[in-house]
């Protein structure tokens, strides 16, 4: 791609989705922490309705652990795998009051030393929780940013470099939330809109 079709690129995500945020809510990098665990095949709309509940009852570790398993299994059935997910936010909570204090961590290597915490999810939580540039690739931004032709690699971890290596470091965050709203409006797994879109000119996958 072009530096001028790239920054066309950009300006349009930007004129789109510019005011778009993280679409999970969350008080503290803890909520977000837990919030990102329970969106892993699961809508932000559903972990939202999830998450307000739970957070009512319990929103710290210690007060997560009290719950237990199966009382916090049932809590966030809704969200799917809810085996997998209680099991690991009972084990992160028990790791971050054993090895940090309580405390969310804020790097890359500590988040993911945390059970249920990959790439995608510690990424998530550097940026919209600490502000720390950071491109969390998921579904949509995986498969937006190979269409456009942002990226070619066939596997998130190379996609996530080769964004880091076009796009300026101070629009990572940004430019993560443009490309999953984007996905989600436009650019959709199957059928995506291409005869309305405002990126055809630029687009790869359109070509
Ligand atoms: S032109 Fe089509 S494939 Fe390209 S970004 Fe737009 S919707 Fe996606």
């Amino acid at each position: 791609m072009t530096s001028e079709n790239l920054n066309s690129v950009i300006a349009t995500l930007e004129r789109l989705y510019g005011t778009e945020k993280c679409g999970l809510n969350f008080k503290t990098p803890f909520e977000l922490l837990i919030a990102t665990i329970l969106s892993a095949q699961c809508t932000d709309v559903r972990v939202n309705i999830v998450t307000a509940d739970l957070f009512k009852t319990a929103e710290t570790p210690k007060s997560i652990l009290s719950l237990g398993q199966a009382q916090l299994k049932n809590m966030i059935s809704s969200c799917g795998l809810a085996n997998t997910k209680a099991k690991n936010i009972i084990l992160t909570c028990e790791k971050l009051l054993t090895d940090f204090n309580g405390i969310v961590p804020r790097t890359m290597a500590e988040l993911s030393s945390l059970p249920g915490v990959g790439r995608k999810t510690a990424n998530v939580v550097m940026s919209n929780a600490f502000g720390i540039p950071a491109i969390a690739v998921d579904t949509h931004v995986f498969r937006v940013a190979k269409r456009i032709g942002l990226a070619q690699g066939d596997n998130v971890a190379i996609v996530e470099k080769e964004l880091m290596a076009i796009l300026p470091r101070e629009i990572w965050s940004d430019a993560h939330h443009w490309l999953i709203w984007h996905g989600r409006k436009c650019c959709t797994a199957r059928n995506p809109k291409c005869e309305i879109c405002e990126l055809k000119d630029f687009c790869q996958y359109i070509k």
